[in-house]
Formats: C-alpha cells, structure tokens, sequence
C-alpha cells in the first residue's frame, strides 16, 4: 500500500515535472514545431534524392553525397597540393599561387574550391543555377562542408554572395543561398543573408576580361549593418570562382566593415588560366612551374 501510494507519489511529482518542463520549454516546442514545419515543406519543394545527382543510377544507400562511387572517382578533385595558396585555383605544375593572384591584390585572406570547373560538376552547376534544381544544392553544400572541415579555418558567421532582388526574383532563390543553408546546417555555422546586399546588377561575367571584371563589379556590394561584421571571420560562400572577381569585391566591402578576416569557399574554381602569348613573364612564370 505505502509502496503503491509512493509510486503514485512519484507519478504525481513526475507529471507536475513534466508540466513544469512542458511550461519552460513552451517557446522552446513551438520553435520546434516550426523547425519540423519548415523541414518538411523544404523537403516536400525539394524531395530526397536516393539516385545518383550525376548518372541516374540507384543509390545503393541513402547518402547525404548523393554521388555513387563510379561517378565521384571521375570527379576532378582540386587537391590542398596542386592549388593556387591564395585563391585555390588549380595551378600548373607546383606554382604556388596562380597567375590572377601573381598579378591582382586579394581582399580575402584565402579561398578554396571542391573540384575543377568542368565535365559533370559544370553541368550539375548549371542544372542548379540554370536549370531550376535546387535540390542539387543538397549534395553539392554538403561537398563543401567536406572540404570545410580539412581546413584549418577559423569562422564565425558564413555569408553566401547575395543577388539583387530583382536577379532573386526572377530565378526563385539564389543558389549561393541555398548551398550556404546546406553547408551551414552540416558544420553548425550560422548564416547571415542581410548583412552584405548586392545593390547593383552587374553585366554577366563570363565574356568579360580579369580587367573588365574587377571594374564592373565595384562597388556592388554594399554592408547593410556593420554591427554584425565587426571584429568577425567570414566566409563567403559561391558556385564558381573564375577570376576571383566577385569574391575580391564582396571581400572589399566586408573588410570596410571591419570583417577580421574574410575566407571563400566555392563548388568548382575555373581551369587555370594561360598565359597571354604577349606577356613572357606570364609565359616563363608557367614554364618553371611545370618543370
Ligand atoms: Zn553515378
Ligand atoms: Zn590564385
């Protein structure tokens, strides 16, 4: 009977506890609530792959690199040994830094790539950013938490390349965003979209020169609120880097601010760049690289 009356005792004490608990964690349910809500609708938008992102086939598990194994040995891998010590561009033969860094003053303290800007990663880059597949940003974000983590980076708050409204607009959401959403939730980093807005539209990059880039890309970036920039390591997050352009004017504009330090980590990094016919020390600066 005593022992009966202590269990029910204790029973009693336990729901008083958990009602207690449940009370101190209502915010705190809610928040969870929410969080499972948003989870669900971002899976229903963009459902869970188990085929391969490359070649179709079927996974032989779920992954979260939704790559198979015959597809990621073809994958062009930039290694930490044959990339560009500043920007993580491949680089001919044992260069240290490549050929834009040689010539162009960086704003970012260094940056790093996932693979060579072609093949397959070209077109599952396309697929994201053209091709309206958003879900493909699931497996590359976690490709760059991989790379993440063999680095010895120190940071506080991530930030991907922001669009102007109107690019995000028309395209339904920037790609940077979502890798960096992935990227973020895989390292446990937090991501700030507000703190740098493009305020500009920029002419498309790709047929410009190192030159015209690094001219039409001043002063897009602007800081909205450098409270939350101040003193803070940052890294910025992209698809591709070509000529290093876009991430220098995101830098600049972080560093005004105040930023300690600014890193960039991009999906694919452009083939390395050759040298102009007509510059020899460009020429003789590859030629002892590759001896
Ligand atoms: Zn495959
Ligand atoms: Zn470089």
């Amino acid at each position: 009977m005593e022992s009966n009356s202590t269990k029910a005792l204790g029973t009693t004490n336990k729901i008083i506890s958990t009602n207690k608990k449940k009370a101190k964690n209502k915010f705190g349910a809610y928040t969870n609530v929410f969080k499972g809500l948003y989870k669900r609708t971002l899976n229903m938008l963009f459902p869970a792959h188990i085929k391969c992102i490359v070649c179709g086939d079927d996974l032989p598990e779920v992954r979260q690199i939704e790559v198979c194994d015959k597809c990621s040995a073809k994958l062009n891998f930039i290694s930490k040994n044959s990339c560009c010590k500043h920007c993580g561009a491949p680089v001919y033969g044992d260069a240290e830094v490549c050929l834009n860094c040689k010539d162009i003053k960086r704003e970012f303290d260094q940056g790093r790539s996932v693979f060579v800007y072609d093949g397959e990663i070209e077109k599952l880059i396309a697929g994201l950013k053209f091709n309206n597949k958003p879900y493909l940003s699931r497996t590359l974000g976690r490709y760059l938490a991989s790379l993440y983590q063999t680095l010895d980076w120190h940071v506080d708050m991530v930030i991907p390349v922001p669009m102007t409204e109107a690019r995000k607009k028309w395209r339904g959401y920037n790609q940077a965003e979502l890798l960096a959403t992935e990227f973020c939730e895989a390292v446990h980093l937090p991501l700030n979209t507000q703190a740098l807005q493009k305020v500009r539209e920029t002419d498309e990059q790709k047929e410009l020169s190192m030159q015209e880039r690094q001219k039409n890309i001043l002063d897009a970036f602007k800081v909205q609120d450098k409270y939350y920039i101040k003193g803070k390591s940052i890294l910025i997050i992209d698809d591709v880097m070509t000529t290093g352009a876009t991430a220098n004017a995101c830098a600049t504009a972080l560093k005004k601010a105040h930023a300690s330090k600014v890193y960039v980590l991009t999906i694919a990094h452009g083939k390395p760049k050759l040298p102009m016919q007509n510059n020899m020390e460009d020429v003789h600066y590859v030629i002892n690289s590759v001896k």
